[in-house]
């Protein structure tokens, strides 16, 4: 087995565990792999290792990473995780499956009138900002509903529910705090008639914190490819 074979069994493993303490089904939970900064020679082992489901942070990194690995654009699911400018908006349309980040209206927009209509609807998610740091990316959660009205009603989007990246903290305790913020949001939402099934939280620090919080999708990149290094490889 490779070290991405083996780092991806041991995610799964850590998944599987805290999906059996909360009395979650394995199901409920879709691993997202963080490949930002390694290369498409990597991404291609873990899909070779069963990997379907791919987050990038970088626009360009990404379009590169893609293209590169077209041979298996059926078999992939590319997901942009990091911050997105609005001039970065058609090639994001045309090229993902998913956008976590979508934190204004104006890139809802422009997302919904750039998807082709060759493909599925462009599935999001609105990042909150659950930490309240003013330097963060993210809607403040006071504003989440007005916003996830309004992107809902888009016809080239489907709204699937939140993400957030919390500030890092040490104990499991202090973990789950800011995703139960998450999740009592995303419960508000539907009970004000929306239809959303998405949390994606969690990383590779606190992926248990958030599978006890409801996490439907968690974004691990370090305990699959390993540590990075910066700046991004092109
Ligand atoms: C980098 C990143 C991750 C993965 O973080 P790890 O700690 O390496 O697992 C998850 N989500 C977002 C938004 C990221 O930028």
């Amino acid at each position: 087995m490779t070290g991405i074979a083996h780092n991806l069994q041991h995610t799964r493993e850590r998944i599987a565990a805290a999906c059996a303490a909360a009395g979650r089904s394995t199901d409920g939970v879709t691993l997202l792999a963080v490949s930002k900064t390694f290369g498409a020679e990597d991404v291609r082992e873990a899909h070779a290792a069963g990997q379907r489901a791919f987050g990038e942070n970088y626009v360009q990194e990404a379009l590169d990473k893609i293209a590169a690995l077209a041979d298996l654009r059926a078999g992939l699911e590319w997901h942009l995780i990091g911050p997105l400018q609005s001039n970065k908006t058609r090639v994001v349309a045309e090229s993902f499956d998913w956008v976590h980040s979508v934190d204004r209206l104006k890139v809802a927009e422009r997302l919904s009138v750039q998807r082709p209509e060759s493909l599925p609807p462009l599935q999001v998610c609105l990042q909150v900002n659950v930490s309240g740091e003013a330097s963060k990316s993210g809607v403040p959660p006071a504003e989440v509903a007005a916003l996830a009205v309004q992107v809902a009603r888009l016809p080239r989007l489907r709204l699937r529910g939140l993400m957030s990246i919390p500030e890092p903290a040490a104990d499991v305790e202090a973990q789950r705090a800011p995703h139960r913020v998450l999740r009592a949001l995303l419960d508000e939402l539907r009970g004000q008639g929306l239809a959303l099934d998405t949390l994606s939280m969690g990383m590779s620090a606190d992926l248990e914190a958030a599978v006890a919080e409801g996490a439907t999708i968690v974004r691990i990149g370090t305990a699959i490819f390993g540590g990075r290094t910066y700046p991004v490889r092109a």
